[in-house]
């Protein structure tokens, strides 16, 4: 018997199929990521196919059936309006790379409270012009590493444990590493970025548009945070968004 179930949702991918629905790949609040078909979404008087795009925050109502791949959508509504994204490529671009990036790295069907509020607190900010975009996601992607259990180790050595004041990350085995530690030349970063990442490791995301960074720290941090996230999550390093992001960003 299907029953049906409720959450609020960001969209994460949404695909035509046949000639008027959409498949749609939802992060719920409840149940996790979840697909779902909207039958009809795309006929001209239905027309939610604009509600059902990357990155709304929408409430869904669907059918659910166990042991199916794709649920069937009854209906749903915006939670919040991201109109400020809209208007800004590198607010925007952002946001698309921020929910790519979570669909690669969250399971179906695996809730997770933590990383739903960090990725809503991180679509309003965006939305919002306080913060650079670089900067809110920087934050983005070392709080989902940390939240999904792969957080860098960001105060000493992966290997002899000395306290880092720079490092570089070892490809090899994910590390970072201090200055004698490091055999090959890995991703580097200096002095300001670490203090940097410190710096976003520790600050309330509402209160990040006081942290102060230098260019060269903001580009060696997203290089790295990049690195990072590519070799804990597969399938991370060919994201369509982050091609676009590096031509907005350059
Ligand atoms: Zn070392």
């Amino acid at each position: 018997m299907p029953i049906q179930l409720s959450s609020d949702a960001i969209v994460l991918r949404s695909i035509n199929y046949s000639d008027t629905s959409l498949i749609v790949r939802l992060f719920t609040e409840q149940f996790g990521k979840v697909s779902v078909i909207a039958k009809g979404a795309r006929r001209p008087k239905r027309s939610v196919a604009g509600l059902l795009q990357p990155p709304n925050h929408i409430t869904v109502w669907y059918q659910h059936k166990e042991g199916r791949d794709i649920q069937t959508l009854i209906k749903s509504e915006f939670v919040e309006r991201y109109s400020g994204l809209t208007a800004d490529l590198a607010r925007s671009t952002a946001a698309l790379v921020a929910v790519e990036m979570l669909d690669r790295a969250v399971h179906d069907s695996d809730p997770h409270s933590m990383v739903f509020r960090l990725i809503t607190s991180t679509l309003r900010q965006l939305d919002q012009i306080a913060v650079d975009a670089p900067v809110l996601l920087h934050f983005y992607q070392l709080h989902l590493a940390k939240q999904l259990g792969f957080g860098p180790r960001l105060s000493s050595c992966g290997q002899c444990g000395r306290a880092l004041d720079e490092a570089s990350l070892d490809m090899i085995t994910g590390n970072l590493l201090c200055a004698r530690c490091r055999i090959a030349q890995g991703i580097r970063l200096g002095r300001s970025s670490l203090e940097y990442l410190r710096d976003l490791d520790h600050t309330h995301i509402s209160r990040l548009s006081e942290l102060q960074a230098d260019d060269n720290a903001v580009k060696e941090t997203g290089n790295f945070l990049l690195n990072h996230l590519f070799f804990h999550v597969d399938g991370m390093s060919n994201l369509k968004s982050i091609k676009f992001w590096r031509q907005v960003t350059t």
